[in-house]
């Protein structure tokens, strides 16, 4: 239980799909671009951490780009 927990943490917030070798260590998602910033996990509003986005507008941008892809096929 306490695994999966640690786990989770480690799963990209933006797009789920990348699990990072440590939490909030400023590494690159390969799937989304995200860049784990711990700042921005504890404050999914802001803004112009590591990512000019905050957490939660990369997130919908990112759905968004997942679903405008399922509708071009
Ligand atoms: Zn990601």
């Amino acid at each position: 239980m306490e695994d999966e927990m640690i786990l989770d943490k480690l799963v990209c917030p933006v797009c789920g799909q990348h699990r990072f070798e440590e939490k909030g260590g400023y590494e690159i998602c390969p799937v989304c671009g995200w860049e784990d910033d711990p700042l921005q996990r504890r404050e999914p509003d802001l803004a112009g951490g590591a990512n000019k986005l905050s957490l939660n507008e990369a997130r919908k941008e990112w759905f968004e780009e997942v679903y405008r892809e399922e509708d071009e096929e």
